[in-house]
């Protein structure tokens, strides 16, 4: 049989492992910080209507540009934004792609904070960039003093900033954005999947946009629109940043049922917001019911919660799943991540981690 190392493969990527949550067929899936909601069928039958729509113009390419869906999501952002300053793409990884693909790449470097997201330095790789590891605080949180000195060390052309962070769930101070734009000579993207479930008095990112043109906010409507299946992530910057994306998309990248489809979804966003209220009690409830029983948890801005096991997380891990609860090692020894889902989903996970 043929496998990858007997292939003219990049060297960088001999021994590599592809992401790679497990998708598995369980009751309790908890492990890919999904909505556990379905859509409600008014969102449904709005969706169905404007694919419908596109369907006899399919043998056209779609607006290369995204501009309707682009106007649709500044609106969603606030802040002065327009579509001159955002873009879109197949879920924020893409985005994040094109990103790495335009200030990055070949004889350049990415720095990022772990433990963060497992992505970052994987697109990094893919791209062809020198990934640096850079470390958040003990507590996972990441002082402005503790940033600048490993920046100033490694003089990066691209940082990671993830908030809410994955796994830890933990948000940054937008002051820590701007000491880290002051301190860097490069491109500072902040990742903010999970920013509609910040707790109150935890400001974005997009506040720090104004005047700084080397700032990248990217979002998704992965998890609070609950739309991951419809692959949609999008960023806010400078217009030049767009300009410079565009450099390095491929033609007609998002398709005319996708673009349809996320402009459909952002026009009913209130009712798929509607279910972040419930998830971030859940979230809340899952902190307290745990540190309750004695055990160290992150705090989280997030719709996931970070929490110590006392032992081998990998046991831990594979007994939940036995009972039927899958959630999530990030590979940090000691720790699992489970997501908040609905009431009766966190019933579950809390029953059997007892
Ligand atoms: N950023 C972070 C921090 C994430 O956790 C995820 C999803 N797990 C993504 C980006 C990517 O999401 P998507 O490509 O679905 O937008």
């Amino acid at each position: 049989m043929t496998t990858i190392d007997d292939l003219p493969i990049r060297d960088e990527l001999r021994g590599k492992t592809p992401y790679g949550a497990p998708q598995l067929d369980v009751a309790v899936r908890l492990n890919t910080n999904e909505n556990s909601y379905p859509l409600p069928d008014a969102v449904v039958d709005a969706i169905a209507k404007a694919v419908q729509a596109e369907l006899r113009d399919l043998n056209r390419y779609p607006d290369r540009d995204a501009v309707a869906l682009r106007a649709d999501l500044a609106d969603y952002l606030g802040h002065g934004l327009t579509a001159a300053n955002t873009w879109a793409a197949n879920g924020s990884n893409e985005i994040q792609q094109q990103l790495l693909q335009a200030f990055a790449g070949p004889g350049r470097t990415a720095l990022g904070f772990g433990p963060s997201y497992s992505m970052h330095p994987l697109l990094a790789q893919g791209t062809g960039s020198r990934w640096i590891g850079a470390l958040r605080d003990p507590d996972f949180g990441l002082t402005p003093a503790a940033a600048l000195a490993q920046i100033q060390e490694h003089d990066p052309d691209l940082i990671f900033l993830c908030s809410p962070n994955n796994p830890t769930g933990t948000a940054l101070d937008p002051e820590v954005v701007t000491a880290v734009l002051d301190a860097a000579r490069g491109m500072v993207i902040v990742d903010e999947a999970y920013a509609e479930f910040a707790r109150p008095g935890t400001p974005s990112a997009l506040t720090v946009l104004p005047g700084h043109p080397r700032l990248v906010v990217t979002r998704t409507m992965s998890k609070a629109f609950g739309f991951a299946g419809g692959r949609l992530g999008y960023l806010a910057a400078d217009p030049a940043v767009v300009d410079a994306v565009q450099l390095v998309r491929l033609p007609y990248h998002l398709s005319a049922l996708t673009q349809a489809a996320a402009r459909a979804a952002l026009s009913q966003r209130d009712a798929l917001l509607a279910t972040v209220e419930a998830i971030k009690e859940q979230r809340d409830r899952i902190v307290a019911t745990l540190r309750d029983r004695g055990r160290a948890v992150a705090d989280s801005d997030a719709n996931f919660v970070l929490f110590e096991v006392g032992g081998d997380q990998k046991i831990v891990w594979q007994r939940l799943l036995d009972r039927g609860v899958l959630i999530r090692d990030v590979g940090l020894a000691g720790w699992l991540r489970v997501t908040a889902g609905t009431p009766a989903e966190t019933d579950a996970f809390l029953e059997a981690l007892k």
